[in-house]
């Protein structure tokens, strides 16, 4: 028989209680943590949000309870009514901030069974079921205290944003989730319109043209803690939908942009403990790239920045080097401190590694008391002597290097910087190396389809010195020079995590035509897409900016962690499904009849 709850309060959470509360008659309620019986005395570990409290049930004192606590079992839901008292010296449990105290049980409710779970809850991290099996049991896993935390945390941050935000004179507005297309570089979800037959709404890749709308409708200042939509193949650190913090200001500089994030972000990382340096560093996106072979370097690593050792090879005839450096690719290494240790085994992992990122392969200099290095036969002593010379490196160190085109050299090193700290543990915890990266390139090239695409978005203003260049490179179809053009685009970055990302707009009609014509969009076709867009330009548009911080990537690196899904309460699978409701699923033909659309089974 289960218990009513009746006209029962609960008088304390299950994290509340201390020393100072002994003598006091409370009333917990909660889901059995864990249940451990010694004949006479039955500990239950009670556990709510906000902690755990352990509650005794005595046969001496309160038989009645006592022998009720026999049929209470794992993530049953009970209430306990009874005195706290103080724990013996010995039983204290300083993990617990209850751990002080105990609650002598007088009276039992249980409101409600449970049945077996399907997986443990209380499993240490490396011992966890399978995630997929966790994530269909969503509600389960979510009753571990780790990711109760991590929402707990993510609800102080979203409010903090809030609050900063609304100080700064921003006014909070909402955007439709019902739209057309807004290009952000992914494919959109789509949503049939059933009233216009043959017609479809996009959901949001973020609201980047109403916030720019909102500028030139005089709001000034807006923000919006938005849901944003991007159809895409799943990486490690994405989700189908995700939450950002979407901003917008008039008259604004990029320096106001900085000072503002910068000021939010301060307060932000305070909640946690975290002491943010003010103001960021900022190295432009051409320095970063040189230096760390990244556009979101990591730089509580300390130095292994790239090397190019090129000057050290003039004349090679080793083969891979001579064709790369005369096909106008790179060679370039990076020196390990301390890594003429290096195992065999840990070189052909690493060797692997880089290949992922299209690198054929690791060369390795090892300075120990004898140069070991795979180049030795190749290149003589003196040329490999040349080359950890060139990198910088020294007696003890290791220098590793790659060779070929340019993007494959620098992506290939810039994460093998990365691989190669975490492996040796030099990232050390509780440091936050935040950084702004600017300058963006405007374009980028993409090789697939032989052109130029937006790098940030097509509304992002260029620089000032490249506006005439930019000019002349639309106008005299000297394409090449698409890709010198910098933007005013910036992104914030946290311990190698891109945080934040925005840029200065264009407020110009006549130069956002020519960046669609670029982006060899005809007139026709720009119109279509964004005509409501290019018109509300041309009627007063101020000077504007703005940025976007993705709040579970800021919350990645607040809890931190490498998995995405541990900041967000139900999120989806890397193959963008949800296992506890089970979407996406089929609908109702009669529903699809409705939509007036048909399913086409590939054959
Ligand atoms: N709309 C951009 C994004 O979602 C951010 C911005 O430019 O403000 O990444």
């Amino acid at each position: 028989m289960l218990d009513n709850l009746g006209n029962l309060q609960r008088t304390h959470s299950c994290g509340a209680l201390r020393k100072e509360d002994v003598g006091k008659n409370v009333t917990l309620m909660g889901w059995v943590a864990r249940r451990r019986d010694f004949g006479e005395l039955t500990f239950v570990d009670l556990r709510d949000r906000d902690g755990v409290t352990q509650v005794v049930f005595n046969a001496e004192n309160f038989p009645e309870a006592h022998t009720k606590a026999k049929d209470v079992r794992g993530q049953y839901v009970i209430a306990v009514v009874g005195e706290v008292v103080l724990r013996d010296e010995s039983a204290h449990n300083p993990k617990l901030a209850t751990g002080e105290v105990e609650v002598q049980t007088r009276e039992l409710y249980i409101f409600n069974d449970a049945r077996t779970l399907p997986f443990q809850l209380d499993a240490s991290p490396d011992a966890l079921a399978s995630e997929d099996l966790r994530l269909k049991y969503r509600y389960l896993d979510l009753r571990r205290p780790q990711l109760q935390s991590n929402l707990k945390l993510r609800h102080r941050v979203v409010v903090e944003i809030r609050r900063y935000m609304d100080e700064q004179g921003f006014l909070e507005i909402e955007t439709p989730n019902l739209i057309k297309s807004t290009p952000e570089g992914a494919r959109d979800y789509i949503v049939p319109a059933r009233i216009q037959p043959g017609k479809f709404f996009a959901l949001p890749q973020s609201p980047q043209l109403f916030k720019q709308i909102c500028m030139i409708a005089g709001l000034d200042k807006y923000f919006q803690i938005a849901r944003c939509f991007r159809d895409e193949d799943l990486r490690a650190d994405r989700q189908p939908e995700f939450s950002q913090l979407d901003v917008e200001l008039s008259f604004a500089t990029s320096e106001q942009v900085y000072a503002l994030i910068e000021g939010l972000f301060v307060r932000v990382f305070r909640l946690i403990g975290g002491d943010l340096p003010v103001p960021f560093p900022r190295l432009s996106y051409a320095e970063v790239m040189l230096r760390y072979g990244s556009d979101k370097p990591d730089l509580r690593i300390q130095g292994m920045e790239l090397r190019d050792l090129s000057p050290a090879l003039e004349g090679t005839t080793f083969a891979p080097y001579a064709s790369a450096l005369a096909t106008g690719g790179q060679v370039k290494g990076i020196v390990i401190g301390g890594g003429a240790g290096l195992s065999r085994k840990t070189l052909d992992e690493l060797q692997e590694f880089v290949k992922r990122y299209g690198a054929s392969a690791l060369s390795s200099i090892r300075l120990g008391d004898e140069v070991s290095s795979s180049l030795l036969k190749a290149l003589g002593a003196e040329a490999v002597s040349t080359m950890a010379q060139t990198a910088g490196a020294e007696k003890g160190d290791a220098v590793l290097i790659v060779a070929g085109k340019p993007k494959t050299v620098t992506a290939s090193l810039g994460a093998l910087r990365n691989e190669v700290a975490r492996r040796l543990k030099r990232i050390p915890d509780g440091v936050f190396a935040p950084l702004w990266v600017t300058e963006f390139p405007m374009f980028e090239y993409h090789e697939d389809d032989g052109r130029y695409y937006a790098m940030h978005h097509p509304f992002t203003s260029p620089v000032d010195e490249d506006v005439l260049l930019f000019e002349r490179a639309v106008n005299s179809g000297e394409s090449d020079l698409l890709g010198r053009i910098r933007a005013k685009a910036y992104d914030a970055v946290i311990n190698g995590v891109e945080v934040a990302g925005g840029s200065i707009r264009i407020h110009r009609r006549d130069v956002q035509d020519i960046v669609f014509k670029a982006l060899g969009m005809s007139k026709e076709t720009a119109r279509e897409r964004f005509g409501f867009f290019l018109e509300a330009l041309s009627y007063g548009t101020p000077p504007h900016g703005g940025i976007a911080s993705g709040i579970e990537r800021l919350m990645m690196v607040l809890v931190p962690t490498d998995n995405i899904r541990d900041v967000m309460a139900f999120p989806k699978t890397a193959s963008a499904a949800d296992l506890m409701i089970d979407a996406p699923g089929e609908v109702d033909p009669k529903q699809l009849e409705e939509l007036h659309l048909r399913v086409v089974k590939d054959e």
